[in-house]
């Protein structure tokens, strides 16, 4: 796939902004000063291939890698429960009941779902920050705004991809008219995540897609 540059929502004040300004944008707009504040680390999470999908996220300092994994397989990646590794380094594994606190600021692990069909995911400590005390332990504030796909037979706006042409180097995207008369069967939607096209992968459980501004998010 190609390398795309791309922007993302601000889930706190609901602007687009691209990648490579997203951090300065919620230090500059968003540091949290108050009382009862929570101490934090706050997380980039982008896919090793393209880094076309792209989390920033915060988490107390006493989360655990359990808690990032869970919910990494709820917005980007469950479909049939598969293995998953987090790593430091080249074959070291790191064990999902560390603490997010004693990793290092600036570390980036390695992130790996399924060792069949593998996505892979790279995850940057970038710094600590505060928040206002809330319950969720993962705070969703910033992703990828979706990508457009075009289907390859007719130029509209694409919702499925084909697995097997895929799998062939053909082009797999697909509008809802076309898909009804393509020959395979291997067929899955288009969907925010960098799980898309893989295994069984149909993005059910992501419950957080960007509604506008005034949804809630904070
Ligand atoms: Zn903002
Ligand atoms: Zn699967
Ligand atoms: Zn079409
Ligand atoms: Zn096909």
């Amino acid at each position: 796939m190609a390398k795309q540059v791309t922007k993302g929502h601000c889930y706190l004040c609901g602007s687009i902004i691209a990648k490579s300004g997203f951090r300065k944008h919620l230090s500059s707009k968003h540091s949290f000063v108050g009382k009862n504040a929570q101490e934090c680390v706050l997380l980039r999470v982008e896919d090793t291939d393209t880094k076309a999908y792209w989390l920033y996220l915060d988490m107390p300092l006493t989360s655990r890698l359990k808690t990032l994994d869970n919910f990494l397989r709820e917005i980007w990646l469950e479909c049939c429960g598969h293995e998953s590794t987090f790593f430091l380094s080249e074959g070291h594994e790191v064990e999902k009941s560390t603490e997010l606190g004693v990793l290092p600021i600036g570390v980036t692990l390695a992130y790996e779902y399924d060792s069949g069909c593998t996505t892979d995911l790279q995850i940057t400590v970038l710094s600590t920050s505060f928040r206002r005390r809330q319950n969720v332990a993962v705070r969703v504030l910033g992703r990828n705004v979706p990508l457009n796909f075009i289907c390859g037979t007719c130029g509209e706006e694409a919702k499925y991809i084909c697995c097997e042409c895929n799998a062939m180097e053909q082009p797999p995207f697909f509008c809802s008219k076309c898909i009804e008369k393509h020959e395979h069967d291997c067929i899955l939607p288009v969907v925010n995540s960098p799980r898309m096209g893989v295994c069984n992968y149909r993005g059910e459980s992501d419950k957080y897609a960007f509604l506008g501004n005034a949804n809630g998010h904070r």
